[in-house]
This record gives C-alpha cells, sequence and structure tokens, in this order.
C-alpha cells in the first residue's frame, strides 16, 4: 500500500495516513520482482534496517538485492514518529554491563549513544532531504526521584565521553512549554526527521550504489535449496548465498526459528494542525523531541510544517476511530496549556514490534541467514547503525564488527497471552494518567 497524503479534513470519520507523506517527496522508482535472479546477499524488508544493510553492503560491492512487500517505508519506519532517540529504553550505561558484561555493554553503549551522530552524518553523506533536524532529544522527568537517578545518568554517558546533559526543572519546563516535569536528560546528538523520506532517501542512495530494490513483492515462501536461500514472491524468483532477515514482525513468518520471538506494540500516532505563532512560541520553542519515561507515555516534537507530532498507546480503555482523536486532543490539552482546543490533522495506527530484553537483537538463523529484530518501538537511530556494521561484517567476514552479538533466537514463553501483555499494561497506564 502507498501512503497518500489524506488528512482528517479530507476523510472524515477515520484514521489517515501518516503525516509524512505531506513533504516526503516521490518514492523511488522500483519494480516488482520478476523473472530469475541470482545475487550474492538478499535482504529482505525495506524498512531501515534492510535500506541501510542493502546500502551499506552496495557501497562496498556486495551483490545485492532488497525485496520489499509493499512500498520503501510501508512498516514500522513510516509509521513512526520520526524521533532520533539515542538512549536506551530500560537500562542505562552502569547498568547494561549487569546484563551483557562490561565489555559488550560498553561496546552496544558506545553504539546506541553514537547513532544520533551517524543518523545525521550519513543524511549529510547522502544529502537526503528528510526535514532532519538535529537539535536534542530529552527523556523528562516526571518526579524529583527520577531527576535525581537522571542526573547520574548524565554522568554515567558523559564518563563515556557521550554529549548527554540534565536540564534542571524551570530550563526543562520552558524548552517543552509543558509544566508537569521537574527536569529532563538531554541528549545533544538526538532530534527528529521525517523517517518516509529518510527511508526512500537512503533507497535512492542505495540504488545508486547498484543495490537491486524491488517493490510490491511480499516474499511468499523462502527455502534453502542446494545451499542457497530461494526466495519466491508472485512472480519472481532469488537465489542467494547469504540472507538478512529485516521484515520487522513478518520476520516470524519468513522462518520458523523466528516464530514467536517478539511482541506486538499498537501505538495510534497523530499530527496536530500546524500551530499558531503563539503555540509556536510556547511549545518546544528551541525544537528537539522529548519522550517522557511514565508508562503511558507521551512523547512530542515539531516537524518543519509546524505540526505537533505525538503518540499513545493502545489500550482496552480506547476504543474506535472518535475516540481516538478524542483520546488525542485531550493528551494534547494534558499536556500543553496554550493548546486548549487541539486540532488533530492526522491520525494513524502502528504496529511496533517488542523484544522481552527492550534490546535490539540480532539472530544468527544458521546456514548464512541473519535476521534483524531490533524495533523496539525506538529504532530509527539503532537500526540505521545496525544496517552498517551487519554490512561491513558481511563483507569482511569480521564479526567484531557489531556492537550487537549475534544469538540463537528463543521464542517468548506463552507467546499467545504474552501479545496481549503491551496493550492490557498499557491499560491499567491509561487508568493511572
Ligand atoms: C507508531 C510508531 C512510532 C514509532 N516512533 C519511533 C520514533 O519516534 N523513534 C524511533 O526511534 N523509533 C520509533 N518507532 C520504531 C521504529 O519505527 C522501528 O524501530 C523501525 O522503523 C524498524 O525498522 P525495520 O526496518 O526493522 O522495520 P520496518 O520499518 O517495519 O520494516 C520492515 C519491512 O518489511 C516488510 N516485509 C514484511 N514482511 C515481508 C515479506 N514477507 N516480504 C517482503 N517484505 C516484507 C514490511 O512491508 C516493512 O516495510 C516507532 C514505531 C511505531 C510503530
Amino acid at each position: 500500500m502507498q501512503h497518500q497524503a489524506i488528512s482528517r479534513r479530507d476523510r472524515q470519520p477515520g484514521l489517515t495516513s501518516p503525516v509524512w507523506a505531506v513533504n516526503a517527496g516521490p518514492a523511488p522508482k522500483v519494480e516488482s520482482l520478476s523473472g530469475a535472479h541470482e545475487v550474492d546477499v538478499l535482504v529482505i524488508g525495506g524498512g531501515i534496517a534492510g535500506v541501510t544493510t542493502a546500502l551499506h553492503l552496495a557501497e562496498k560491492r556486495v551483490d545485492v538485492a532488497l525485496v520489499e512487500a509493499g512500498q520503501f517505508g510501508d512498516g514500522a519506519t513510516g509509521q513512526s514518529g520520526g524521533i532520533v532517540a539515542p538512549d536506551y529504553i530500560r537500562h542505562t550505561p552502569d547498568s547494561i554491563q549487569a546484563v551483557l558484561g562490561e565489555a559488550a555493554g560498553e561496546r552496544l553503549t558506545r553504539m546506541i549513544g553514537g547513532s544520533g551522530q551517524h543518523v545525521f552524518d550519513l543524511i549529510r553523506r547522502h544529502e537526503i532531504e528528510c526535514d532532519a533536524r538535529q537539535d536534542g532529544f530529552y527523556t523528562p522527568s516526571h518526579t524529583d526521584a527520577l531527576a535525581a537517578q537522571q542526573r547520574d545518568y548524565a554522568r554515567q554517558w558523559q564518563t563515556r565521553g557521550h554529549k548527554v546533559s540534565f536540564v534542571e526543572g524551570v530550563q526543562a519546563r520552558a524548552l517543552f512549554g509543558a509544566d508537569r516535569y521537574c527536569g529532563a536528560l538531554r541528549f545533544e546528538e538526538g532530534g527528529g526527521l521525517n523517517p518516509l523520506a529518510f527511508v526512500r532517501g537512503l533507497a535512492r542512495a542505495a540504488q545508486r550504489s547498484g543495490a537491486r530494490l524491488f517493490g510490491n513483492s511480499p516474499v511468499t515462501r523462502l527455502e534453502r535449496k542446494d545451499g542457497y536461500w530461494l526466495c519466491r514472491t508472485p512472480i519472481g524468483t532469488v537465489r542467494a548465498q547469504r540472507l538478512v532477515l529485516a521484515a520487522n514482525g513478518g520476520n516470524a513468518a519468513l522462518h520458523p526459528a523466528m516464530q514467536r520471538t517478539s511482541l506486538p506494540l499498537n501505538v495510534f500516532q497523530f499530527a496536530s494542525m500546524p500551530l499558531d505563532p503563539a503555540q509556536r512560541q510556547a511549545i518546544l520553542p528551541r525544537g528537539g523531541a522529548f519522550t517522557d519515561k511514565l508508562p503511558y507515555l507521551f512523547t512530542a516534537r515539531l516537524d518543519g510544517l509546524g505540526h505537533l507530532i505525538s503518540a499513545f498507546p493502545m489500550s482496552f480503555m480506547v476504543n474506535g476511530d472518535r475516540a481516538c482523536y478524542r483520546e488525542a486532543r485531550r493528551r494534547l490539552k494534558q499536556h500543553f496549556k496554550v493548546m486548549p482546543e487541539p486540532q488533530i490533522d492526522f491520525l494513524w495506527h502502528g504496529l511496533a514490534w517488542v523484544n522481552t530484553s527492550f534490546l535490539p537483537e540480532i539472530y544468527d538463523l544458521g546456514d548464512n541467514a541473519i535476521a534483524i529484530q531490533a524495533c523496539n518501538g525506538r529504532g530509527i537511530a539503532t537500526n540505521t547503525v545496525i544496517g552498517s556494521e551487519l554490512a561491513t561484517m558481511l563483507a569482511t567476514g569480521d564479526r567484531d564488527a557489531l556492537s550487537v552479538q549475534p544469538r540463537a533466537p528463543v521464542p517468548v514463553r506463552f507467546h499467545a497471552g504474552a501479545s496481549l501483555l503491551p496493550r492490557f499494561l498499557m491499560s491499567l497506564a491509561y487508568l493511572t494518567n
């Protein structure tokens, strides 16, 4: 399905397509896969993970093809909020060591902490027009206890050379235009972008570098034959020596070992009507993007057209399109006094896939097949780096190129029940919000 710029004012009631299509520019010209092809590496999935892998492989002169079911960015990438967040979701630089050990922990911290700069450098290198703004990513604290912890988290990042600081309460409230926070962690190298324009720009760069890209080509069958991977789409085949699965939630249908390895997190993402001058002066006046740490989390950023972009997780409490629009308005009113009557122009549904570790995972499936499972609702920056590192590993054979060490996939126990957990937990969080 190709994104179309349908806003609330054009089409009522109901959900719209993501706001990003308004100024993402045209989709790259790609054909459907037809006939029989042979390549060294086949990548499946045209989101940020697959496209960056293909781009960097092609730059290293590896013969690579990428097959996408729909259009590039149709998955979580184009549904996302476009926040570039070089931070852990649950961990800190110190706490990750307890999970991974010192060397692997430091390595991952270096990767996560540097992922914002990596994204903006890549955009500059390929001159991608994607409304990129490196104006900071913040995680605000809603209690004094969290603020005290975050002062320590800032120190943890700083001692490792990252540009992270703690912004005290008054200053944080002025930076956000929201008065419910008592400080914030600031990641200077983070920011925001138009994720659809970003992935389209990367896809064009991959094509220019020699990658063969195919759209509207869902992989219907994947099998091992005569020592090769054979992938079938409705009207074509690709035979490859090596395979990268970058289909996010779609990985489960492509390889049996990927079944039941991640959990669905449904999110509603929305964009307000462009703010008026008074609102723009009050809300995020110096730009930046933030995601708070409350269970029913709140997030906000502005795009280049002045839309305020935010989101809320799906719960059992908000049902139906009208209720979603009501909830979007309630959230904006709750946080921003200067928006007593917010108008919502775009509201769309997105599906993120979460690992129980809340960490990016790379799975070694054997037979020269690797899977990237690193969405976690936070993969714009990290998956961009993972694609680059994975390409280096595939081109050189050096596993030390990877900051995330590949391991065997482990199914989530009681997966059917566990899949309901995110929505159930978000319902509880909604009630306490
Ligand atoms: C609502 C929402 C908001 C988010 N906001 C942010 C944010 O602000 N910042 C952030 O960092 N992260 C955010 N995320 C997470 C981020 O979008 C993801 O981590 C990232 O985009 C995942 O990229 P990916 O390439 O792994 O997967 P995807 O973008 O999902 O790409 C996978 C692709 O595989 C294709 N595919 C699936 N099955 C097949 C098949 N059989 N054959 C061929 N192709 C197939 C799909 O069509 C899709 O295009 C958000 C996610 C959602 C859902």
